[in-house]
């Protein structure tokens, strides 16, 4: 890859390369924008095969992040960090205490957090060497787990969506198809068994998808089947990539409203969705309860809970603007998207020209 064009090409501000050989860590942190303000995002820990995969994957996460923080009203830049290991054998303090001394080092231009294949008391280990990072456990002042907020944030995209379609926020009586029962999913699911929703559920993980047959009466399906359910909406709440060209022309769904950061395989499948008649609600506009939940840590009084509850619900106004400019403009609803986040972050940055004393 050749990575100076690359990051040239899409803004990208700084990657760091970590290295540290007695704790074994190999590790990216990028920075895509921080325009307004440092760079959140938080750290994968997964082991990619070859170092490509790897900065792809870190790149195009440290860059969505920066459209979520926006396109949130956030006063975040984007930012992402991967450590290349096995969360399940490779993961030791050691190594989390290098990653965090990395971090330090960056100073405060990226502050971190947990994600797949890191944990709230991963952040704890971390918290020891630097100050940048977020998502502890209450117990320490934080938020703690992020999951619930950014389920509620998913209903709410999805009462947006409800509205636009079939002209009622309703979930009633809908059928939604969720793809990956896992901690947002869960989350998702009682505020739409509350709402009166019928479930279709898979799960490559058993233990989940019978959760979710036991607790939430939902119809099981087997993974690949899930693309061919019947339903009102798609849920995809697993990894990304779920919307392809093999995927796209199999959905039986009037709207696609899920949690999976990185839901297009490439950005041509938004228009692929559109084009199908498919109101696709993008991800990042949708999954962002989780990201404003910890961005609340920041503030001068700490955490709370029922300011972040009530910027998350804002996400259904975000989702209503977003779809307006699709239509007005017949554009995709993921480049409307995108167009709403860039304008924030163009904004912010030509103000920046007035200069301050110090
Ligand atoms: P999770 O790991 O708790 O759940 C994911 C579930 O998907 C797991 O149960 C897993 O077995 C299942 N799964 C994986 N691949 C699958 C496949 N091909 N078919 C069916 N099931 C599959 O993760 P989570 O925290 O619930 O997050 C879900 C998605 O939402 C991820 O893409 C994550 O990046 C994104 N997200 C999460 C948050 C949050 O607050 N947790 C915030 C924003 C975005």
């Amino acid at each position: 890859m050749p990575i100076f064009d690359t990051m040239l090409a899409h803004d990208y501000e700084q990657l760091v390369v970590c290295t540290d050989k007695a704790s074994g860590l190999r590790a990216f942190i990028c920075i895509h924008d921080t325009t307004l303000g440092p760079a959140l995002g938080g750290v994968r820990i997964w082991p990619h095969k070859t170092e490509e995969d790897a900065l792809t994957d870190v790149l195009r996460l440290a860059r969505a992040m920066t459209y979520k923080a926006a396109a949130a009203g956030l006063s975040l830049g984007g930012g992402k960090a991967l450590i290349v290991a096995d969360p399940r054998k490779d993961k030791s303090e050691a190594l989390l205490r290098a990653y965090g001394r990395f971090v330090e080092a960056v100073g405060g231009r990226y502050i971190t957090t947990e994600d797949v294949g890191s944990t709230t008391d991963d952040m704890e280990i971390i918290a020891t060497q630097t100050r940048h990072v977020i998502g502890l456990p209450v117990a320490q002042g934080g938020g703690g787990d992020p999951s619930p907020m950014t389920g509620f944030g998913v209903f709410r995209a999805m009462q947006a969506c409800a509205k636009d379609v079939w002209g009622n926020p309703s979930l009633q009586g809908r059928t939604v198809a969720v793809q990956g029962f896992g901690k947002v999913a869960s989350n998702l699911a009682a505020h739409l068994k509350r709402d009166g929703a019928r479930l279709i559920v898979t799960d490559i993980n058993e233990q989940a998808a019978d959760r979710a047959r036991r607790e939430f009466d939902a119809r099981l399906v087997a993974p690949d089947d899930v693309f061919d359910a019947a339903c009102d909406i798609f849920a995809p709440c697993a990894l990304g990539g779920a919307l392809n060209d093999a995927t796209i022309p199999r959905l039986r769904c009037k709207v696609v409203c899920g949690a999976a950061n990185n839901q297009l395989a490439e950005d041509r499948h938004g228009e692929a969705l559109m084009k199908r008649g498919i109101l696709y609600a993008p991800d990042f506009i949708v999954s962002a309860g989780g990201v404003i939940n910890l961005s609340m840590e920041l503030m001068p009084l700490g955490y709370n809970e029922e300011m972040a509850r009530e910027r998350t619900s804002r996400i259904y106004g975000t989702l209503e603007k977003v779809i307006g400019v699709s239509k007005a403009e017949g554009i995709p609803t993921s480049r409307a998207a995108e167009r709403l986040a860039e304008e924030r972050v163009g904004g912010a940055r030509a103000v920046k020209r007035i200069w301050l004393p110090h």
